[in-house]
């Protein structure tokens, strides 16, 4: 296998602007997917390719995954001090900032508050768990008897309605509060504005992917990207690769047209 001429032909174009952001999933895309998520290893070739990316002027480079940070970091081998972003948690984590989080400072405070209220929502509701993740908390039922879920899940949906800054994401036996709209094309597009990108690379293998896909081609300052889909089902990305092999080599491409 190897490239189709139509993305190498865009790679060299991308290549030559000023200022760019070169971001790419993680699973599925520079490391094979297997059973056990902490199994996954990158395939050889594509880290190096992006951290010597990374190291070129005006290029940004980014890895996004539904991953947290930390899992992130560790399975990509990623340099803690060295050049890459690391966008973790569909978007609610960022390694450029100190506390971690892609949250602004009412997020965060709103995101305490939270804690708080349902901390007092558990003393009423013994038996309840509250599950703490980067954007949100996870109010869980299960386990309790009916009446008792029931209650602590409509009190649990109150809290949600009181402050209308939370996305309320009800479910089976659990609730969701997030004080924040994350997702990968949210975090792609704010990160290409930060760093004043004149043109955006991604590549993804999954439908998280295709929202990151959507965004850049409806924002108009991201409207010019240059969009991989990895694998060979449905896409909205404007050209594909067969898998994380070919990933590389596409990786390899960008880097020698981008150092000329
Ligand atoms: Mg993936």
């Amino acid at each position: 296998m190897s490239l189709s001429p139509d993305l190498v032909a865009a790679v060299q174009d991308f290549a030559r602007l000023d200022r760019v952001l070169v971001a790419t999933d993680f699973d599925g895309v520079l490391a094979p997917l297997v059973q056990d998520p902490m199994d996954s290893r990158p395939v050889d070739g594509g880290m190096p390719a992006l951290t010597s990316l990374a190291e070129l002027p005006g290029t940004t480079v980014a890895l996004v995954s539904g991953r947290a940070l930390g899992p992130l970091r560790e399975l990509s081998g990623a340099d803690p001090d060295g050049p890459l972003v690391l966008i973790g948690s569909h978007g609610a984590e960022d390694s450029r900032s100190e506390s971690g989080l892609a949250l602004d400072a009412d997020q965060q405070e709103l995101l305490e508050t939270l804690g708080d209220e349902l901390a007092t929502l558990r003393e009423e509701h013994p038996g309840l768990r509250v599950e703490e993740k980067p954007a949100s908390r996870v109010v869980h039922t299960r386990g309790l008897p009916d009446d008792e879920a029931r209650a602590a899940l409509d009190a649990a949906q109150e809290l949600g309605a009181r402050h209308t800054a939370l996305d309320v994401t009800p479910g089976k036996d659990v609730v969701e509060l997030a004080v924040a709209h994350v997702g990968k094309g949210v975090a792609l597009v704010a990160l290409a504005r930060d760093v004043d990108a004149q043109a955006v690379f991604y590549a993804g293998d999954d439908l998280t992917d295709e929202h990151g896909f959507e965004a850049l081609a409806d924002d108009p300052h991201t409207a010019r990207a240059l969009t991989v889909h990895v694998g060979d089902s449905d896409t909205s990305a404007r050209h594909r690769v067969a898998d994380e092999h070919e990933m590389v080599e596409l990786l390899q491409t960008l880097l020698a047209a981008r150092r000329g």
